[in-house]
């Protein structure tokens, strides 16, 4: 009876209904990243009613998330919990009908097919393009519905991507932008903007898992918004879909081929090195214009260096760059994620 009163609100939502709501309680979702987007997601998500949600996510909480990453609070940065372990935490209490799981992991090709294996869904909370990539290369290979989403600034985009429809994310974006991407770290976000497009993700979310074209008909349209122009826009996928695509022909480059990071301790040295294909022949001097509005940066052409905290980045114009101050492979990527991109 208390389940009953629970989704009562959406049950008789005829979109939903009683049967859809059995759909959700039977599906499994898993959230990829657990920053604004992810923790709209999930929240969202696990108040629906999805039987199942498991959030992965490899980063610790920090005051400038409070901004924007709604489920978590002063109280969690105090006790320094991970981020997948306090978004667990708060989502199984607003919802303990439900089994939620916090995966505490950089998702990556190594764990990737284990962590999405069963899955009915995938939703993208990340922050960076080349895990996207991995996203929608294993999702391609499982047949796994996969919902992208995407913000910085004041803007942001979302689309839903179905098995064997077209184009895939790829056909789209076809590679890692070169020379870095700015990131919420660099370009900053306005708030509203992971809070919507997690919202829109969440939605297609829910009619993949309902999975009833006449009940709740999955969007097949590329949407962007920029919320300081108040624009907002609904492109159809179809027209992208590229015959070159790698992925779509089953070649799943980011899963499976050559590596396009490479992540190593530098031996006797308090520092990582982290080389990037994307990141060869890198305009730095953009880079450097970039990371001085967060601090100070020193460069030339072939080197910026700047200052984070306790560590330092040192990035050179060949692909590499190097994190000072840390042998903690995980820390010295996410930090590089961060200020570099990828
Ligand atoms: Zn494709």
């Amino acid at each position: 009876m208390e389940e009953l009163d629970r989704y009562s609100r959406q049950t008789i939502f005829p979109g939903i209904g009683p049967e859809g709501q059995r759909k959700l309680a039977a599906g499994f979702a898993v959230v990829v990243g657990c920053g604004a987007l992810g923790t709209i997601i999930s929240n969202a998500l696990v108040r629906a009613g999805v039987g199942r949600v498991r959030v992965i996510d490899r980063d610790f909480i920090e005051y400038h998330n409070l901004q924007r990453q709604v489920l978590f609070t002063e109280c969690d940065i105090e006790e320094n919990l991970p981020k997948a372990t306090a978004a667990e935490r708060h989502l199984q209490e607003a919802n303990s009908a439900v089994q939620v799981e916090g995966v505490v992991a950089d998702f990556s090709r190594t764990n990737a097919e284990k962590l999405v294996e069963g899955a009915d869904v995938i939703v993208d909370g990340l922050d960076n393009f080349e895990t996207r990539f991995l996203i929608n290369d294993v999702a391609l290979k499982h047949g796994i519905p996969w919902v992208y989403g995407g913000a910085i600034g004041s803007s942001g985009m979302t689309a839903a991507f179905l098995p064997g429809g077209r184009p895939c994310f790829r056909c789209i974006v076809s590679s890692p932008p070169a020379g870095g991407t700015l990131t919420c770290d660099t370009a900053g976000v306005v708030n509203a903007v992971p809070w919507i497009i997690g919202s829109l993700e969440a939605a297609e979310a829910l009619k993949i898992l309902i999975g009833d074209e006449h009940r709740a008909p999955v969007s097949r349209d590329l949407v962007v918004i920029d919320v300081w122009t108040r624009s907002f826009e609904s492109l159809p996928l179809a027209p992208f879909a590229n015959d070159d695509c790698p992925a779509c022909g089953g070649t799943y480059e980011f899963l499976q081929g050559r590596p396009r990071t490479r992540v190593t301790s530098l031996c006797g040295q308090n520092a990582v090195q982290i080389w990037n294909a994307a990141a060869v022949g890198m305009p730095l001097a953009q880079i450097g214009e970039r990371l001085a509005a967060l601090g100070p940066v020193e460069g030339s052409e072939q080197m910026v260096r700047f200052s984070v905290g306790e560590q330092e980045l040192v990035i050179f114009y060949d692909g590499r760059t190097i994190v000072r101050g840390t042998r903690d492979e995980k820390l010295a990527r996410a930090l590089y994620a961060k200020y570099v991109g990828m």
